[in-house]
């Protein structure tokens, strides 16, 4: 049983989206490489998810994903679950298509994908460029964000947005165009809260959306130099109890509660079930002081490899 209904929250273009997501990146192993499809394992995710409840699917093209997304959400749609405009949608742009006039058929094949006519939200994925054979290129994400204009005006997507891009990239995008992004998608966890950029982005208007919500709380994932906690913490699990909840629902609460929309992946359908539920409680704030006190700048996706891009948006070290 699920209370999977998310509230929808205003954009700064007038639109709305559901305040939780599922996520649809496989991930990396633990020696850096990447996770490899299995069957149409996110394809069951999908359809679980939206007979859960969920009401925003994220994806992108570097994902390889978009096409079990596409034939769930379809599927979906056929059997009268739901309708198309009840969904929100986001792909992502990805670093080898930042020319400007790369970015509209770099959508229509996404869409193609998918097998959409348009998706809710695109996101420019980095603010870094590269070439397909993995240089860093120097591509100004001035000039592809004019592209993003172009993809929305066009109707191949209804709101345009960034992510992974700092404070000060943020900053010079607005000073430099009309349209602001309606989003910033970035890596929120206990680990790694980011106030600063959530304080930044609330006065800007800009939603923040946070991927890899559970940052290392599941053994099986966290790096071996990765802070605490884990999902055995005593204090976790204390409060999860009090509310006759999971702690990773606890963690996803806590940060529907920043104001951030988590956008967990699972591809297990009774964790996609249990993901969703978290929107018939609230913390306190004595509970919420102690998920505060995890925050120790931690990221668990900094790229480094990228660190050398005169774009490269985190600490270098
Ligand atoms: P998450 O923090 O969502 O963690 C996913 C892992 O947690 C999986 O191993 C999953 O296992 C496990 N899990 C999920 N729910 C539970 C639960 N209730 N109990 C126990 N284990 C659970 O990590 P992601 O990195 O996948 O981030 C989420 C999404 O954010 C991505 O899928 C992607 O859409 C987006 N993202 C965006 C990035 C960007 O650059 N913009 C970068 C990284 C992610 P299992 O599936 O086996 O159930």
């Amino acid at each position: 049983q699920s209370s999977g209904v998310a509230p929808r929250l205003k954009l700064n273009d007038g639109k709305e989206v559901p305040a939780l997501g599922l996520g649809t990146w496989l991930g990396f192993t633990k020696d850096g490489g990447r996770v490899q499809l299995k069957g149409n394992e996110i394809e069951k995710a999908v359809e679980w998810a939206i007979d859960a409840g969920y009401r925003h699917i994220d994806t992108a093209a570097i994902y390889n994903t978009e096409s079990q997304v596409g034939i769930a959400v379809n599927q979906k749609i056929a059997e009268g679950v739901v309708k198309r405009e009840d969904l929100f949608i986001t792909t992502k742009l990805w670093n080898t298509h930042h020319a400007k006039d790369a970015v509209v058929p770099a959508l229509q094949e996404s869409l193609q994908k998918l097998n959409l006519t348009y998706v809710d939200l695109y996101l420019i994925h980095w603010p870094i460029a590269e070439s397909e054979d993995h240089k860093l290129e120097s591509t100004d994400y001035l000039e592809t964000w004019k592209g993003m204009i172009e993809a929305r005006d066009r109707g191949l997507t209804r709101s345009i947005g960034v992510s992974n891009f700092n404070q000060a990239q943020l900053d010079r995008l607005l000073a430099n165009t009309d349209v602001k992004p309606v989003a910033l998608q970035v890596e929120i966890n206990l680990n790694l809260q980011q106030p600063e950029l959530l304080a930044y982005c609330k006065r800007q208007g800009i939603t923040v959306t946070g991927y890899t919500p559970f940052g290392s709380l599941f053994p099986s994932r966290a790096a071996d130099d990765a802070p605490l906690p884990r999902v055995d913490d005593p204090a976790l699990v204390a409060i999860a109890q009090k509310y006759n909840k999971t702690v990773p629902q606890i963690v996803l609460r806590y940060e529907v509660e920043l104001g951030v929309i988590p956008i967990p992946k699972s591809t297990t359908k009774e964790r996609v079930e249990q993901n969703i539920d978290v929107f018939d409680f609230k913390l306190s704030q004595e509970d919420r002081d102690v998920l505060k006190a995890f925050d120790k700048n931690y990221r668990v996706i900094p790229v480094k490899h990228w660190k050398d891009s005169i774009y490269y948006p985190f600490e270098k070290n």
